[in-house]
């Protein structure tokens, strides 16, 4: 895979004129991030249907262009030298609908979870409250298989639709997707490249107070726990077996500590949180330090849940 060169940047600019896609150059990285960090990509291509995005990944694929997904940017740390390629961006402007019929939802990649559990909420349907207040894409959340408050993704799917790389539609079904803790296929050197499309839920009759209840009662906890008024990408570490990444930062003397414009949040150790003017080199670094002294201090390896791109 290579970088945008000049000349196929004009190829991609008059892809992207004849089909329509909205495309927009050299754009900071750091306005599609909730952790609003980020340098430039090449270009970002907001295709807005299935026909946009597949002719752009052929063009992608055939040039052998560097390209990543991207959907609500709120798992993501991309770095202060940009990517060099296009990102793709799949977002609520993506021409497909939620559909319900009986107590199946099928939803686009790009809606946030939010819409997705409103719908769900007035169709009377229980089963994604959990996902209430998770801030990402369906199809960011099945890529992490996104979870909290005792629910996850795999708990509720039930098949995934995604173009592979040579531009037809797969259907797969839940159980093939290795999900598991913060895990999908689409993590695998396997499914590289590949983008998520559609995905089904199955959902259960409910009564639309209760389900509302327990919507309004998940959202107050994340406002009293989490530092929702700074930027962040969410817990930054994964949960290691056996403990709370959170309480061993804690247990470590870590709240509060800062590397530049980042932070362990003094609200919730488990986030670290853009201060201002926080770089990606800022947050590794901050990541690097909390991950040697949680090591040295309890002897529990973190992993970054955050992806890291490029
Ligand atoms: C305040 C806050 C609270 C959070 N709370 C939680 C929580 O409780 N539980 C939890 O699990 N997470 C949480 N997160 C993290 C994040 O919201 C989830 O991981 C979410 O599922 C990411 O979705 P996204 O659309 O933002 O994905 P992005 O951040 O855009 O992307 C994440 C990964 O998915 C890939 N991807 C995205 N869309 C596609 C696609 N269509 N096809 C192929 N690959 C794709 C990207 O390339 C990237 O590798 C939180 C984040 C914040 C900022």
């Amino acid at each position: 895979m290579t970088c945008l060169d000049n000349a196929t940047k004009e190829q991609l600019a008059s892809l992207c004129k004849e089909k329509e896609i909205p495309v927009l150059w050299e754009e900071p990285m750091k306005h599609y991030t909730s952790f609003q960090i980020g340098g430039p990509a090449s270009a970002v291509c907001i295709p807005k249907n299935r026909e946009q995005l597949s002719c752009l990944l052929s063009f992608l694929r055939k040039m052998q262009i560097n390209h990543w997904f991207v959907g609500n940017g709120s798992n993501l740390l991309i770095s202060d030298e940009g990517l060099k390629g296009v990102v793709i961006l799949l977002d609520s402007d993506f021409d497909e609908e939620i559909l319900i019929s009986n107590t199946i939802l099928e939803a686009p990649a790009g809606k946030k979870l939010s819409s997705v559990c409103a719908a769900a909420c007035r169709a009377e349907l229980t089963g994604l409250e959990f996902a209430w207040g998770i801030p990402g894409s369906v199809g960011g959340a099945v890529y992490m298989n996104a979870g909290a408050y005792g629910g996850e993704m795999k708990d509720r799917l039930i098949w995934v639709e995604y173009l592979d790389l040579d531009g037809n539609i797969q259907r797969v079904p839940a159980e093939k997707l290795n999900l598991s803790y913060r895990h999908s296929c689409f993590m695998e050197q396997e499914y590289q490249g590949v983008c998520i499309i559609r995905a089904a839920f199955s959902l259960e009759k409910g009564e639309q107070a209760a389900i509302q209840a327990e919507m309004d009662r998940i959202i107050g906890q994340r406002k009293e726990k989490q530092p929702l008024d700074l930027p962040s990408a969410g817990s930054t570490f994964k949960r290691p077996q056996g403990a709370y990444a959170a309480q061993l930062i804690d247990q470590c003397g870590l709240r509060g500590f800062t590397v530049g414009g980042a932070q362990v949040s003094t609200k919730h150790t488990g986030f670290v949180v853009n201060i201002g003017g926080a770089t990606c080199q800022d947050v590794l670094e901050l990541a690097r330090q909390v991950k040697e002294c949680v090591k040295e201090k309890t002897g529990f390896e973190l992993e970054m849940e955050v992806r890291l791109l490029p």
